[in-house]
């Protein structure tokens, strides 16, 4: 079977999703529009660069760069793209509705900060407002949109760093808390290998009456500790495997097997952590098709229905982003 083959005998998820909507740059649609879907992608960033927001970008050369990739991993099946480049290093949210009203790929954007890389995309503010206020900057961009734009967030992002949560980061946690009670939006962190940094924000949610399953460990293909991933998918935590890349099947694959042996593939992302245009210009592109070409066909190879393709690729990531306040009602 080709991989176009593969692809158009059904990956398309069939199910349904009672309530909630999913926030795309083009607007509210239902978990069941949202179809395959990658759940973690840049689709452009400024990562590297200072810290600027809005962003400064070649746009005529960005357009025609990305709308070209997004339109070639649209061929391989994509139907809907997480961006997870946060404000302050490359978020623009009108760039992103251009692209996705060019390809018809649905688009999520996000509100949050990025707490990892030291900090440097974190700005100020955060050191001098409490949770509160800093969520209240979040579920304002949620209400009202971002900036002039009216394009409304559909989850929040964070990042923190290896080692303990540093302070501010423990805020911004509990702030996507405050904002996640008010809002519903899933809470995205890059957290990678830092079980003990899991731990604590799932402490801290708690605090703040928030459920595991409003959160995604983001690189939890990055933790070594095998015990430690299963505590938190065992908790209610969504586990995001999105380093995918040719070189690294093997890896992902026994990952998800894993997660299939404990009954937890419902809580499951996959993608690649690609970007398809760096503002600097300077690191080559890092491709998010291998999903398609290489690792589905391999799962389906090593006895994964495609039933349980589907549900990872699409009805998966669909309930991820679908509106709901997960609270333990303290
Ligand atoms: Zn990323």
């Amino acid at each position: 079977m080709n991989r176009r083959t593969f692809l158009q005998a059904g990956l398309v998820p069939a199910f349904s999703i009672p309530n909630g909507r999913i926030l795309t740059v083009r607007g509210a649609i239902r978990p069941d529009e949202l179809g395959v879907c990658l759940p973690h992608e840049h689709l452009f960033s400024n990562f590297g660069l200072d810290p600027a927001d809005p962003p400064v970008y070649d746009t005529q050369r960005l357009l025609r760069e990305v709308l070209r990739y997004v339109n070639s991993v649209k061929y391989l099946g994509a139907n809907a793209i997480a961006d997870c480049t946060t404000q302050y290093f490359g978020r623009a949210p009108e760039l992103l509705k251009r692209i996705s009203e060019g390809t018809g790929v649905h688009i999520i954007t996000n509100t949050g900060y990025y707490g990892a890389a030291e900090g440097r995309y974190v700005p100020a503010h955060v050191n001098d407002e409490s949770a509160g206020r800093i969520a209240s900057r979040w579920v304002a961009e949620f209400h009202a949109g971002i900036g002039a734009s009216g394009i409304r967030p559909g989850f929040i992002k964070l990042g923190v760093d290896g080692g303990p949560l540093k302070p501010v980061d423990e805020k911004m946690i509990r702030a996507a808390a405050i904002a996640h009670r008010q809002t519903g939006l899933t809470i995205a962190v890059h957290t990678g290998d830092n079980p003990e940094a899991v731990r604590r924000q799932l402490a801290l949610l708690a605090e703040e009456g928030v459920e595991p399953e409003a959160w995604i460990w983001v690189h939890a293909n990055n933790c070594r500790d095998e015990g430690a991933l299963l505590e938190a998918v065992r908790a209610g935590a969504w586990l995001s495997f999105d380093g995918i890349a040719p070189e690294n099947v093997e890896r992902h694959r026994a990952l998800v097997q894993m997660m299939k042996t404990e009954g937890r593939l419902g809580q499951v992302l996959l993608s690649h952590d690609g970007n398809s245009f760096r503002a600097n210009g300077t690191r080559p592109l890092k491709p998010y098709t291998a999903l398609f070409t290489h690792f589905l066909p391999a799962l389906e190879k090593s006895g994964f229905a495609r039933r349980e393709l589907q549900r990872l690729t699409g009805e998966n990531p669909a309930r991820a982003f679908t509106l709901r306040a997960r609270v333990t009602g303290i």
